[in-house]
C-alpha cells in the first residue's frame, strides 16, 4: 500500500518571535503549496499563534511539542490539548525523548498524554526510541515494545486511526549520528510488526512511522527510500528553511 509521507519539523526551544515568524514565512514561500506528502512544524508554545498565522491556508500544519494530560486547572505552565486545538494545532508530539529525559515523562505519563490528545481530536505523534546503552545491550526491541504497550494501553484500533509513530533512537537525536538506513528500516519493520500483532495486519500496513535522529538534507532521501520509513521528524535541520524544504521534497518523492 502507499502511505502518504509525513515530515515534521521540531523547533524545540529555539528561535525568538522574530526568527520564528521569519522561518514560518520562508516555509510558506517554499512549501505553501506543497503536494505529495504532509508537512507539520512544532514551534515552541509561545510562537504557535504567530507561526500559525503565517502558515494559515498553506500546506504546512502546526502542532504542539507536548501537552498536559489534564484539560484544565491549577497546573502552572501546563498547556492542554484544548488550548493547542484553539490555536489551530492539528497534531501534537507525545513522549519525545527530551521530554522523557529532562521533564521526567514516564511511560505512564506518556500514556496519559496520548489519551488526552486522542480525546481532544489532536492527532498524536508518539515518539519512541532506545538509548545507546539499550541498543548495545540488545534491548532495543524490548524497550520499544514496553514504550508502545504502555502508551497504547487499552485503546482500540479505531481510536488510533490518526496515530503517527516516530521512531527516534535517543543516540541519534541531536548528535549528528544518524541510524543507517538498514538499522532504521529493520527497527521500523519491528515496530510495524508489533502493531500487526496488536491491531491486525491492515492497521499496521496503514500506520505511518517516521524516523527521527539527525535527519538532514543530505541523508533524508536514503532514509526515506526504505519501505517502512514513511516520513521524518526533524529537529536541528528543520530550523533552516532550505534544508527542511529539501527533506520535504524527499518525502514527496516517497509518497
Ligand atoms: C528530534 O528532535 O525529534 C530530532 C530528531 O532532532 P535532531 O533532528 O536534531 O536529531
Amino acid at each position: 500500500m502507499t502511505r502518504t509521507s509525513i515530515i515534521g519539523g521540531n523547533w524545540k526551544m529555539n528561535l525568538t518571535l522574530t526568527l520564528a515568524e521569519r522561518l514560518a514565512q520562508e516555509l510558506r514561500n517554499r512549501l505553501g503549496s506543497h503536494r505529495g506528502g504532509q508537512l507539520v512544524v512544532f514551534p515552541p508554545f509561545v510562537f504557535i499563534d504567530a507561526v500559525r498565522r503565517r502558515l494559515r491556508d498553506s500546506a504546512v500544519e502546526v502542532g504542539g511539542q507536548d501537552l498536559h494530560p489534564l484539560p484544565k486547572g491549577a497546573y502552572t505552565s501546563g498547556v492542554s490539548a484544548e488550548m493547542l486545538a484553539s490555536l489551530g494545532c492539528t497534531r501534537v508530539l507525545v513522549g519525545h525523548s527530551e521530554r522523557r529525559a529532562w521533564f521526567g515523562d514516564s511511560d505512564a505519563r506518556v500514556a496519559e498524554k496520548l489519551k488526552a490528545a486522542l480525546s481532544s481530536g489532536l492527532k498524536p505523534v508518539l515518539c519512541i526510541g532506545e538509548t545507546l546503552e539499550q541498543r548495545q545491550s540488545g534491548a532495543t526491541e524490548s524497550v520499544l515494545r514496553r514504550q508502545l504497550e504502555t502508551a497504547l494501553g487499552a485503546h482500540g484500533a479505531a481510536a488510533l486511526s490518526d496515530l503517527v509513530v516516530a521512531y527516534e533512537p535517543v543516540w541519534a537525536i541531536g548528535t549528528g549520528v544518524t541510524a543507517t538506513p538498514e538499522q532504521a528500516q529493520a527497527t521500523h519493520a519491528f515496530v510495524r510488526s508489533e502493531f500487526a500483532r496488536h491491531f491486525g495486519a491492515a492497521f499496521a500496513e496503514a500506520l505511518r512511522i517516521q524516523y527521527g535522529g539527525s535527519v538532514t538534507a543530505d541523508n533524508a532521501a536514503a532514509l526515506l527510500s526504505c519501505p517502512d520509513i514513511d516520513g521524518a521528524l526533524v529537529g536541528g535541520a528543520s530550523l533552516d528553511a532550505n534544508g527542511f524544504t529539501t527533506i520535504a521534497r524527499a518525502g514527496a518523492r516517497r509518497s
